[in-house]
């Protein structure tokens, strides 16, 4: 529960009460009764989350009133580890890495074996692309799925996805461990279900313009509809400048993560769009608590079918691995 206000004793010592909130991180407004006398403390959006118990046991306060939530079950899932494969979303950050696109056959295998050797337990890789120009290459198809597979599998990872339409869905979700739902279907309702009903975890990406309440709502729609459970992937939001490919918003990801106890991925080559980049990011999400990292590469970046700028090379991707590994040995401590 979201404590939302504080009900007063008559007798209360009202700037006792309000030291003690303040104490704790909680900024409230008086709110009166009909004689002019305050009543109650309406407690501000941006305070710090506080047991209601110790709200409660301030001397005068007499209730703690909290707003149900919108989002019953992505609260519910809060703190409970999720293992995808090798994989184990929890305490320690998790590395997930491959192609922005599967290409071929020897470039995917080639992506998944850059990924093993980086420490990461899941290969990411796109057989559906969405593009923005339709003049684009938009993935191979189901032939791109069962090359990730294949090298998913010769390299004992797991895999992330994207189906981007519900005509593939089975198909999509026989094949990937986590299914990868983009940031321009975040709010395809109609697709969600249909997810949430296959029965597999699924990674959701942030929408380019989404609020976070927006998102979480379309979290509980995929748990609504069957998804066992879901895990948030922050790319980056549309800024109110273009300098960047994305505004990386990791404010939200220390949010959820420290306060709410959610699953956040953070992917900073969509974010950045710019590989010399994605090292500082990468370091500022394990910073911020992200559960994991899901990175971009390719052994030949230059040579990329889709998203060559942010492509990492296996040196840099390695170093990044490293980041991660320092991360898990501090989480385990
Ligand atoms: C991707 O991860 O392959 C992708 C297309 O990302 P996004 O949906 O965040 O643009
Ligand atoms: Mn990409």
């Amino acid at each position: 529960m979201t404590p939302r206000s504080i009900q007063l004793a008559p007798t209360a010592d009202l700037g006792a009460v309000e030291h003690a909130t303040r104490t704790l991180g909680l900024w409230t407004t008086r709110l009166h009764g009909a004689d002019g006398s305050p009543q109650a403390l309406e407690i501000q959006g941006h305070s710090q989350w506080v047991d209601p118990d110790r709200i409660a046991g301030i001397p005068g306060v007499t209730g703690v009133l909290g707003a149900p939530s919108g989002h019953p079950r992505v609260d519910a899932s809060a703190h409970q580890p999720l293992r995808v494969g090798p994989a184990v979303f929890g305490d320690a950050p998790v590395l997930i890495a491959g192609p922005c696109s599967a290409d071929d056959p020897e470039q995917v295998m080639a992506c998944a074996a850059m990924a093993q050797a980086a420490g990461a337990t899941i290969l990411r890789g796109g057989a559906y692309k969405p593009r923005t120009s339709p003049y684009s290459f938009e993935g191979s198809g189901h032939q791109g799925l069962l090359w990730l597979r294949a090298a998913a599998d010769a390299h004992g990872l797991a895999l992330v996805t994207e189906v981007m339409s519900e005509r593939r869905v089975e198909a999509v979700a026989a094949l990937a461990d986590l299914v990868q739902i983009g940031s321009r279907n975040m709010q395809n309702f109609a697709l969600l279900s249909e997810i949430g009903k296959a029965g597999k975890p699924v990674l959701l990406k942030r929408g380019i313009s989404a609020s976070v309440k927006e998102w979480l709502l379309s979290a509980e729609r995929l748990l609504v509809s069957g998804a066992p459970a879901v895990v948030l992937c922050e790319r980056g939001i549309r800024g109110a400048d273009g300098t960047t490919r994305n505004l990386l918003d990791l404010g939200t990801v220390a949010l959820l993560r420290r306060v709410h106890g959610l699953h956040v991925v953070v992917d900073p080559s969509h974010a950045i769009g710019r590989r010399d980049l994605i090292p500082d990011l990468a370091a500022a999400a394990l910073a911020c608590g992200a559960s994991g990292l899901m990175l971009e590469a390719h052994p030949n970046p230059g040579a990329a079918r889709c998203d060559g700028p942010q492509a990492l090379d296996g040196e840099t991707l390695n170093r990044i691995g490293t980041l991660v590994r320092d991360a898990a040995l501090g989480a385990a401590r």
